[in-house]
């Protein structure tokens, strides 16, 4: 249920959810770009602790035990230079042809971590300096005459990060400019003031994840919660002369969780999103099931010793990628029952919403 009513259009707005990092680390390549001078002028701003490293090279970051290193790594900001290797993207199905990064890591603590065994090393935030010349590598894989979309969530949370980079607003308004190229983000996060007047010429479809309350409130550590942000896209989807952002917009349900009373819970949810998008909008959902690999249960069991989120193989079945990867995904029927519910439910709601998958 929405507490007090918040969404209805008369409720003041809540402080967004702003993540404040403890130490600043510039290295000296960053430091160096004009991009990262902006970054810098941002957290002087907030009187943030900044430290210029002596070399292009994270160090020090490591504590006596793998959840000091995580609690030191997700304390602190590191303003780097994205390194060659990014430029040469890779495809990112289902959600969209390409995926780039303006920053590897995230500021939350989810307990189920999409990150968790995708980046190496201690789970530091780092944001590329070196945005603009990551932007026009872009036009290369551009195909002309059919829109090519672009992923920019895969690594981070980029909204969850804005206030200190502004790096999202200017990959918007990039997007803006070019005529074959769209560009897909999401986010846990609410502060999304800064983007409703840019000019992203309906360019670039905005995406909030959603949970079951159970879910949210005992996973998602760190994140607005689901009111907050779904008071963002209420912000995002209005046209400008109804003082929104005019944004395609997008509800990313994930991961969705085979949990008690599942289906009350996740009609609960839909009550939320019925209220906060009662009118029209170029709305599109994208439904992902929870899953897990031996490589994240053993990082996330690190990271939360304590979770009681259920990652028991023998209740799963497991799934092989073509390179021989294992994962474990809910039994068939329980997945089938499940893809219908949401099914169901979108199609009443939001008849003119376009579901892109169910995974
Ligand atoms: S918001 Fe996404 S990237 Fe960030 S901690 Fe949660 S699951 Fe991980």
């Amino acid at each position: 249920m929405i507490a007090d009513n918040l969404l209805t259009p008369n409720t003041p707005l809540r402080q967004p959810k702003l993540w404040m990092p403890e130490q600043v680390l510039f290295t000296p390549a960053a430091i160096a770009e004009p991009w990262g001078q902006q970054i810098l002028a941002r957290v002087q701003s907030l009187n943030l602790p900044i430290e210029e490293l002596p070399r292009n090279r994270l160090t020090g970051l490591r504590g006596e035990s793998e959840r000091d290193t995580y609690d030191i790594a997700k304390r602190t900001l590191a303003v780097v230079t994205a390194p060659p290797s990014s430029f040469k993207l890779s495809p990112i199905p289902p959600s969209a042809d390409w995926q780039f990064h303006l920053a590897e890591g995230c500021p939350a603590h989810c307990q189920y971590c999409y990150l968790a065994g995708s980046l190496q090393g201690p789970p530091v935030i780092r944001v590329f300096a070196n945005l603009p010349q990551i932007l026009e590598n872009l036009a290369a894989y551009e195909k002309p005459g059919k829109p090519t979309t672009f992923e920019v969530s895969c690594y981070t949370d980029p909204l969850g990060i804005e206030h200190l980079t502004g790096s999202l607003a200017e990959c918007i308004r990039y997007f803006g400019t070019r005529n074959d190229a769209h560009l897909r983000w999401v986010s846990k996060f609410d502060a999304v003031d800064e983007l409703l007047n840019l000019p992203h010429n309906g360019h670039t479809r905005c995406r909030i994840s959603v949970n079951a309350a159970p879910v949210s409130g005992r996973f998602e550590g760190g994140t607005a919660s689901v009111p907050s942000r779904l008071m963002a896209l209420r912000r995002l989807a209005p046209p400008p002369e109804r003082g929104g952002g005019g944004y395609p917009v997008g509800l990313v349900i994930a991961p969705i969780m085979h949990i008690d009373d599942w289906e009350m819970h996740y009609g609960r949810l839909f009550d939320q999103i019925s209220e906060a998008l009662d009118f029209d909008c170029d709305l599109t959902f994208e439904l992902i099931s929870h899953r897990f690999t031996p490589g994240s249960k053993e990082v996330l069991q690190t990271w939360y010793p304590h979770s009681k989120l259920d990652m028991d193989e023998d209740k799963r079945s497991v799934k092989r990628n073509k390179f021989g990867g294992t994962k474990y995904v809910y039994d068939n029927d329980t997945m089938k029952t499940m893809k219908r519910f949401f099914e169901g439910e979108i199609g009443r709601r939001f008849p003119n919403a376009k579901i892109l998958y169910w995974t």
